[in-house]
């Protein structure tokens, strides 16, 4: 059994918001994510290029940190928080300004709101001849949405993702609003977290980016998530660097799980290896019989 021990509010530590970028298809979600990406996670030292895990970390110029999911869409939202998985803390959503609150904008502040994550709009393409973001805003407001320079209190800022224009701007308004959250972790135990993405890799085995959200992981930790299970044995950052730990609200891939779990599954440190094991195998057992079920019906 997975015990559930509280933390002292003396041990809860401040920790970095985790974001995700949606929004309607083709109003810039990848390219704000790229952008963000480009600017601030510098190239390591292994390749030259970053490698696009499914999450990254980033630090602003005054040291803030904030962590991003880098799978835009909804789609990994809700996928997660149909496995239970609470991990995003805020959401940018991107409206494009040369076009108008599309049916799947409504729907990705609909997942934000029943989630209660705080919104951020990021009024995209303000370099195009054609766009018009008060008219966006217009269209909030109707919704009952009031951005800030409207009168209200929901954040907004008019960005280019093309050329990056208020993109900074947008990634501040983003440290304010976390600061209202009052986010905090216990760093001082064993690491629990979320799966975000995994993929069977040629020469490395089963690679799976994993969300650290309470605790610190180790390299040499036994891990449990979802059905799998595995002893750490090595784990990089977002550039590719080889990492020991990784604290709240850091993303990192891991080498060492015996398969690859689902986005959204929970892991957890366990100090007895058996016991991990136990769980994993009686969990595929349990997927097995359900396999078999939906089989005869
Ligand atoms: P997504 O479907 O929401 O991820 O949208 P993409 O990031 O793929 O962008 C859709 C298209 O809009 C692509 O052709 C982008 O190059 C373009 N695009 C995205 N952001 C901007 C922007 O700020 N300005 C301009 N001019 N084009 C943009």
């Amino acid at each position: 059994s997975v015990k559930v021990i509280l933390d002292n509010p003396e041990d809860l530590k401040p920790r970095a918001p985790i974001v995700t970028v949606m929004g309607h298809v083709d109003h810039g979600k990848t390219s704000l994510l790229d952008y963000i990406r480009k600017e601030n996670v510098i190239a390591g030292e292994s390749g030259g290029i970053t490698q696009h895990i499914g999450a990254y970390g980033v630090t602003l110029d005054n040291g803030q940190k904030m962590a991003f999911l880098d799978t835009p869409g909804h789609e990994a939202f809700t996928a997660m928080r149909a496995r239970g998985a609470q991990v995003t803390d805020l959401a940018i959503i991107v409206i494009a300004a040369d076009d108008s609150i599309m049916p799947q904008t409504k729907e990705a502040i609909a997942h934000a709101q029943a989630a209660s994550v705080p919104i951020i709009f990021a009024i995209n393409k303000i370099d195009k001849p054609g766009a018009n973001p008060e008219k966006v805003k217009e269209g909030l407001a109707q919704m009952n949405l009031l951005v800030e320079d409207w009168g209200g209190k929901i954040q907004s800022h008019d960005i280019s993702a093309k050329n990056g224009t208020g993109i900074k701007e947008l990634l501040e308004k983003v440290v304010l609003e976390a600061e209202i959250l009052e986010l905090k972790a216990n760093p001082d135990k064993m690491a629990s977290g979320t799966v975000v993405e995994a993929y069977l890799d040629k020469g490395r085995g089963y690679v799976s980016t994993i969300l650290v959200q309470a605790g610190t992981l180790k390299v040499g930790d036994y891990v449990l998530a979802g059905k799998n299970s595995g002893k750490v044995r090595a784990m990089q950052d977002e550039r590719g660097k080889e990492v020991k730990t990784a604290g709240p609200s850091t993303p990192v891939s891991i080498l060492g799980l015996d398969g690859a779990p689902q986005a959204g599954d929970k892991f957890n440190v366990f100090a007895d290896e058996r016991e991990a094991k136990q769980i994993a195998a009686k969990r595929m057992q349990l997927q097995r019989e359900q396999t078999v079920r939906t089989q005869r019906h």
